[in-house]
Order: structure tokens, then C-alpha cells, then sequence
């Protein structure tokens, strides 16, 4: 591996912060009175104006935040007048394969549990699907992906901490617009302030909605006049449904499929930007990993080239809707995952054919690294953040292709000596 002596002191010197790091966030902040007094006012002369000036009546603001306590056992947090923690150094971070995040323990789990429910709630699901054009398989993945059908506890009332988060975080403005919306939850009445649990991030209920999500998408699907993301299914499911529909879920059209490619495919095509009629695909040479031919009301329909570990994992063809699962959790593993799930609890099937290859051992500094040297090169990397994503693979096999090499697609360490 190619490192020169400057790039070894960094490294070291990186090392040391992590481990610094690692100590301070192990800490929790303590109590600290003034700091409870400053919240106080806060609340008094900062929030509640702004609060005030948005439609929160007086009792609703009383009734939700009175005596609320800062949580201090949350992360990422800043006292008033303190520095923000130095944030965690990624960039030494160990780039891990896409393999670790597809669990079989986790996915059979979720896909027992799963085939149970599209039993039980078939008539719902069906009746789902007919509103907004969204399978009722996607949904229950999606379920299951966010809080175990529901089983996951929340262990934290929304508004303690969406306050402590909008006062003193590293996100303190975000939280400042999520504690009003959820405000104005209350104040709608969709819920009472007993029962609005939260993860320890704020999302709530089963869906794992922001507050601000949750206006904009929870629905009452068993007609009950509240939005109950918390303990109905129905609304938990449709809510769903109603967010997919409206970021652009397309009726009638899968997620996408598991594919081989011949090798003469170039694996540096992918993008929601190169897409193409799967047909085209299948002309250049790529088929179902299962052997069945792709629908035919897909055929004519766009797909985009999918290769999450380059030529060293499987590949796919997607289609626009997995943009659209991408919209509720932006990263591609997390799409891939509800796919895959999606897929098993509809039809019984399993995980992917293509394994997960070693891909060596990167760092995200090394990443970054090769990212900056093809950034010099004239290609777009999509930013040199130490990931790769679709813009730094293609990139990768677009410079691996003019110089000579076999397309990987893939930072490896063996490409690390290579670009530089
Ligand atoms: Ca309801």
C-alpha cells in the first residue's frame, strides 16, 4: 500500500483524535443547574414567542413543555457558552463491506415475523394498496425495518427530547423546527403528550416519522379521526404507504432485481442518471439471477445499473422506485435491505446470490484520498466524503477503464497504490 511519510504522520495523528474522541462521547454530560435555568428561559423568551407567532396556543405550550427536563443522557450534545465536540473523525473510520449490514439472523427474523402479518392484516394491506398503489409487501418491510412491526420500545417521550435537542445540539435548528411541529401534533390533537414516544433522535411511533414528516404524511386509515402512528396499524401502514405515494412510488412497478452480468458489461454505468429501458440492459447482457426473464411491463420501462460492491458483489437492475425507498432513508443498503426483505416476505425467497466479496481492508481517509485524485483528473466523485457511493464507483471504473486496468468499480486497497 502506497503511503507517504506525511500521509503516515496524519494517519497517526488521526488515530489519536479518534481515540479521543471515542473517550469524550463515552462521557455523558452531567447535571448542571445553571444550565437547567438556561433552559428555563430559553423556553420562556426564545421558544415560546416563535411558538406563539406559528398558532401554539398558550395551554398547549403549558401542557406539553412545563416542567419538562433536559435529558442529559442524549448524544451529540453542546451546552450554551461550551465548544462543540470536535466532531468524530470519520475519516478514519473503517470503511465496512456491504456485507455486514445484510444480516441472514435479522432478515429470516424479520421475514417469519413478517409472512405472519401479511396474513393477518391481508384485507388491510389489500385495501392499501388500492389508495395509494404501494404493495403491501414494501410496507410491512418497511415496518419491520423501523421498529420490528411495531414490537420496538420507544424509550423516550418525544417532547423532553426534542427540546433538549433543540437548546443544546450540534443540530440545535433542525430540532428547533421539529419540537414545533410536534406542537402542533398536540395541539391538532392526533395524539396526547402521554403517549408521543420517540426513539432517542425524535422519530416517533411505529413509522419512525419526524414530527414534521409526520404532518405532511400520517394518515387515518381505520377512521377512528387520529392520525395513530403509535399504536393503529392501519395508520401505521397506510402512513406508509402515503409517503412512498407521495415521493413518487409507481404503481405497478417492482423495486428492482437481482442481476448477472456478463463481463462484458462495463460495471460504471450506474445512476439514477444513466437510466435506461431495461431492455437495453438485457441487450448489453445482463439477466435475472434467477433465470426468469425480466416482467414484460418492465421491459420497455426504465431501469438503472445498481453495483453497491463494484464487481466484487451483487449487481441489479432498479427501477425509479427505489429512489423512492431511498427518499424515507437515504442510503442505498438501507433500499437494498427493504427490497430484499420486501421480496421474501412476498415470495418466500432468500438473500442474494451474489455474495458479498472481501473487498480488503480501506479506510475512509483512503477513500477520500482516491477521490481527491480523481477529483484533480477531471471525473465527479460526488464530493470526496470518504464514501462510495454510485458517482465515486462509476468514476473509479470510468479511470481503471482509460488506464489500462480491468474495471473493478470498487476502492481496494490494491487500487489505492494504483491512484495516486
Ligand atoms: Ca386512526
Amino acid at each position: 500500500m502506497f503511503l507517504s511519510r506525511q500521509y503516515k504522520q496524519l494517519l497517526s495523528a488521526g488515530l489519536l483524535c479518534m481515540m479521543l474522541a471515542v473517550t469524550n462521547a463515552a462521557v455523558a454530560l452531567s447535571k448542571d443547574s445553571k444550565v437547567e435555568e438556561l433552559f428555563a428561559s430559553w423556553l420562556q423568551d426564545d421558544f415560546w414567542p416563535e411558538a406563539k407567532e406559528s398558532g401554539i396556543s398558550a395551554t398547549t405550550f403549558k401542557q406539553a413543555l412545563a416542567g419538562v427536563e433536559l435529558q442529559w443522557n442524549l448524544p451529540d450534545l453542546v451546552t450554551p457558552g461550551s465548544k462543540p465536540p470536535s466532531k468524530r473523525p470519520q475519516s478514519q473510520a473503517e470503511f465496512r463491506s456491504p456485507a455486514a449490514y445484510f444480516s441472514e439472523k435479522r432478515l429470516a427474523s424479520l421475514t417469519g415475523a413478517g409472512r405472519d402479518l401479511a396474513g393477518k392484516w391481508s384485507k388491510t394491506l389489500g385495501k392499501i394498496e388500492k389508495s395509494y398503489g404501494v404493495p403491501g409487501h414494501i410496507l410491512l418491510a418497511i415496518w419491520g425495518m423501523e421498529s420490528n412491526f411495531g414490537r420496538a420500545r420507544m424509550a423516550h417521550s418525544a417532547l423532553p427530547v426534542l427540546a433538549t435537542k433543540a437548546f443544546m445540539s450540534t443540530r440545535k435548528e433542525l430540532f428547533r423546527r421539529e419540537l414545533l411541529a410536534a406542537l402542533q401534533i398536540l395541539q391538532k390533537g392526533y395524539i396526547s403528550i402521554e403517549s408521543m414516544n420517540s426513539s432517542w433522535a425524535g422519530a416517533l411511533g411505529q413509522p419512525q416519522f419526524m414530527p414534521s414528516v409526520f404532518l405532511k404524511y400520517a394518515v387515518d386509515f381505520d377512521g377512528d379521526g387520529r392520525r395513530d402512528i403509535w399504536n393503529s396499524v392501519p395508520d401505521t401502514l397506510a402512513s406508509i404507504a402515503n409517503y412512498l405515494a407521495k415521493s413518487g412510488w409507481q404503481s405497478g412497478r417492482d423495486w428492482g432485481f437481482e442481476a448477472t452480468l456478463q463481463p462484458q458489461v462495463f460495471c460504471g454505468q450506474e445512476g439514477p442518471d444513466r437510466a435506461r429501458t431495461i431492455n437495453k440492459w438485457v441487450g448489453q447482457g445482463i439477466a435475472r439471477v434467477n433465470g426468469k426473464p425480466f416482467p414484460k411491463h418492465e421491459l420497455e420501462a426504465d431501469g438503472m445499473l445498481l453495483v453497491p460492491a463494484g464487481i466484487y458483489g451483487p449487481g441489479f437492475i432498479v427501477t425509479p422506485n427505489f429512489y423512492v425507498l431511498k427518499e424515507y432513508n437515504n442510503s442505498d443498503l438501507y433500499a437494498l435491505f427493504v427490497g430484499n426483505l420486501g421480496d421474501r416476505i412476498a415470495h418466500g425467497s432468500g438473500a442474494f446470490h451474489g455474495g458479498w466479496g472481501d473487498v480488503g481492508r480501506v479506510l475512509r481517509s483512503d477513500i477520500a484520498r482516491m477521490q481527491r485524485v480523481l477529483e484533480l483528473a477531471g471525473y465527479d466523485v460526488g464530493g470526496a466524503d470518504g464514501l462510495p457511493g454510485y458517482k465515486t464507483r462509476r468514476s473509479i471504473g470510468e479511470w481503471q477503464r482509460k488506464n489500462g486496468h480491468n474495471p473493478s468499480c470498487f476502492p481496494t486497497p490494491a487500487l489505492l497504490s494504483e491512484l495516486h
